[in-house]
């Protein structure tokens, strides 16, 4: 698993030539004028990231869970916040692929594989978070249709993107009332709240999805009635070890920024880097981002073999690896003294980006949860 083939190498590496040539090079402007750069991401289509563990059969790129998260490292040391969108598009349209059926697979996937189409995932309530399976917004079946009301919360992308994977309520309460549906964005019904003013992810858009008597074709419904919680939730281990390598990624970038700063920096009548106080907080925090990207790639491992264990390593590898990677740029901030906290040297920018990913696609508590369910179950 360690010791890259050639073919791997290639993956990442392309990973990283997008992330040096297209990425880089604009967050700092994309985070200052919340700018989506849709031209952007229509480009990775080609390379094949809007499908990268979608079947390549349906028009995916047919890699590993183990592949990906080595490209989520990668594309997030170019700008965190669009490496974590390309991360949710991948996640929803692998649930298209493996949730959906011939006539959705021929109607979505090329256009999602390709980027041509962006999609969105809609699990978050404005009362539901954490508890989604207590979610309200509501589809009912009226005859080739289901007329959709409520309001999703915090949706990346919305507003710029082209499909929503929208869980809703079609039954009882509890989770076995779930489905999961395939909605355009452009569905009749459906508006958009204002673009959320954020601590940071400032590159794409967060907005609510509000749904008024909107109708969607009973031919949206993926998998079946009922099966939106599970739907969701599977979508969800893959999506949080992509975000987790994304932060991995993202702190990798601010301590490679860190050396070069200290070496350079006087203090003292010499270099910072020649304080051994700050070499061992370096050495830290080299050996905290190892622990967590170890740990990442052993979670995908076990996601592409289906263990029996991959759900609480992929909550374990998670919290792990947003919290170290949080605590590493943060790290690297500090480390940069005073211009750490300005913009222009890219630091805090990853600080921000970091912080929302132990916050979203499961809370670091829920991801204890998850763990805990797995320890206590056990004994
Ligand atoms: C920038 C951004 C982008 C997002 N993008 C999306 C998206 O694209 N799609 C989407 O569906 N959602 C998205 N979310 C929503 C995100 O997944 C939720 O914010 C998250 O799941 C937490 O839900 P909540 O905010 O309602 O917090 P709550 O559930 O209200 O939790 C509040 C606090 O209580 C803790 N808590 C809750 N229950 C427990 C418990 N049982 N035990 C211990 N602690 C608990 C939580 O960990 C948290 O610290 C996004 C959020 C943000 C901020």
């Amino acid at each position: 698993m360690f010791d890259l083939d050639e073919d791997e190498r290639a993956i990442r590496d392309t990973a990283r030539e997008f992330a040096d040539e297209f990425l880089a090079p604009n967050a700092l402007d994309w985070d200052e004028r919340k700018h989506f750069p849709v031209d952007i991401l229509r480009k990775a289509g080609p390379l094949g990231l809007g499908g990268i563990y979608v079947r390549e059969e349906v028009g995916g790129s047919g890699l590993r869970r183990l592949d990906a998260v080595r490209i989520f490292e990668q594309l997030a040391t170019g700008c965190p916040a669009i490496a974590a969108y390309i991360s949710i598009h991948n996640m929803a349209t692998w649930m298209v692929d493996r949730y959906g059926n011939p006539e959705q697979h021929e109607r979505w996937l090329p256009g999602l594989t390709s980027m041509q189409l962006l999609a969105s995932y809609a699990l978050t309530e404005p009362g539901v978070g954490s508890d989604a399976a207590a979610l309200s917004t509501k589809a009912v079946r009226d005859g080739d249709d289901y007329v959709f009301n409520g309001a999703k919360q915090f949706i990346s992308g919305a507003g710029a993107t082209d499909v929503y994977v929208v869980m809703a309520r079609t039954g009882a309460p509890g989770a076995g009332g779930i489905s999961a549906f395939i909605v355009p964005g452009d569905t009749p019904g459906i508006s958009f709240g204002a673009n959320e003013k954020k601590m940071g992810w400032n590159a794409q858009p967060t907005r609510q999805v509000i749904f008024d008597n909107a109708r969607v074709p009973a031919a949206n419904l993926l998998g079946n009635e009922g099966d939106g919680f599970r739907i969701a939730m599977n979508g969800l281990n893959g999506g949080r070890i992509n975000i987790a390598a994304c932060s991995v990624g993202g702190a990798q970038a601010a301590l490679d920024k860190t050396v070069p700063y200290l070496a350079e920096r006087q203090a003292f009548g010499k270099a910072l880097l020649k304080n051994q106080a700050l070499q061992f907080d370096l050495a830290d925090m080299r050996t905290d981002l190892e622990a967590a990207r170890t740990l990442l790639w052993r979670a995908a491992a076990a996601l592409d073999a289906d263990a029996p264990d991959k759900v609480e390593l992929c909550a374990m590898a998670k919290r792990f690896a947003t919290d170290a990677g949080f605590e590493v740029a943060n790290k690297a901030l500090q480390l940069h003294g005073g211009y750490g906290y300005l913009a222009e040297y890219g630091v805090e920018k990853i600080v921000r980006d970091l912080r929302v990913h132990q916050i979203l696609e499961g809370t670091n508590e829920i991801m204890r949860v998850v763990v805990a369910r797995a320890v206590v179950g056990a004994a």
